[in-house]
């Protein structure tokens, strides 16, 4: 009997990550791939691509998009060359408008170091095929728990999708020279209330995180960082949580599977 590949959320930290091999995400990161096998394909939501509607690559050989700045040269470097997926770009265009949700094909767009970054270290041969979906900032977390609830079914099918933000993401208390791998109270408290509202599979509550969950509009100023969450879980089912750190003093880098 063949298992559905889970949908995963994956916080993906700073793009230093790549090639830090003593950091807990970069080792975590390698061990996943090891451990969840070869699916057949790879369908990211990623925080770093924006748009206002739901848009789709179907990019054949989908270029490495450098997306951050200041970071040292051999960052820039870096290219992950797996081969696009027009297939599931097609199935994705076919799932969502069945939905009732619109989605735009986009025949150019690359993969951003949201997805880049975690697959190279999940998956170094860059051989298996991947593509994106955008998230939608205006359009909030139920949008996306119901964009990733239309694409459970590709989990039968061997893909693997990727929810990659953060799971707390305040740019503004980053402190690049903290060691510390506790979170300040506000992002502690967050972390908490949300862990366990997934782990008792607390839907609506987690879908007004916002309102509910403390201190949740200063863990995420912005929401891009936090709707791939939404897409994930609406995907997946069951939850585990597979990894925690602390980055910068301040982003929880928690990630989850949902089988
Ligand atoms: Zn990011």
């Amino acid at each position: 009997m063949t298992q559905d590949t889970p949908s995963l959320f994956i916080s993906h930290g700073a793009p230093t990550i790549a090639l830090d091999a003593g950091d807990a995400t970069h080792r975590f990161l390698r061990g996943l791939g090891r451990a969840l096998g070869r699916p057949e394909a790879v369908l990211v939501v990623s925080a770093h691509w924006e748009a206002d509607a739901p848009h789709v690559s179907s990019a054949i050989r989908p270029e490495t998009i450098h997306d951050f700045y200041g970071f040292p040269d051999p960052l820039y470097r870096l290219v992950y060359p797996a081969p696009g997926a027009p297939a599931l770009a097609s199935r994705v265009a076919q799932l969502l408008p069945d939905a009732g949700i619109q989605v735009t094909v986009d025949a150019e767009r690359g993969l951003d170091h949201g997805a880049w970054i975690p697959l190279m270290l999940m998956y170094p041969e860059a051989d298996i095929p991947v593509t994106q979906l955008s998230v939608q900032v205006a359009s909030g977390p139920e949008h996306h728990y119901r964009v990733g609830k239309a694409l459970r079914v590709l989990r039968r099918e061997g893909v693997l999708i990727i929810g990659s933000g953060g799971f707390t993401h305040n740019l503004g208390a980053v402190d690049f020279h903290s060691e510390s791998t506790v979170l300040p109270a506000w992002g502690e408290e967050f972390r908490a209330w949300v862990d366990r509202a997934i782990e008792e599979g607390r839907i609506d509550d987690l879908l007004n995180y916002r309102s509910m969950a403390p201190h949740a509009a200063r863990n995420h100023p912005r929401e891009e960082h936090f709707l791939p969450l939404f897409a994930a879980l609406g995907a997946g089912g069951g939850a585990t949580r597979v990894h925690t750190d602390v980055a910068y003093g301040t982003l929880a880098m928690d990630a989850y599977r949902f089988d």
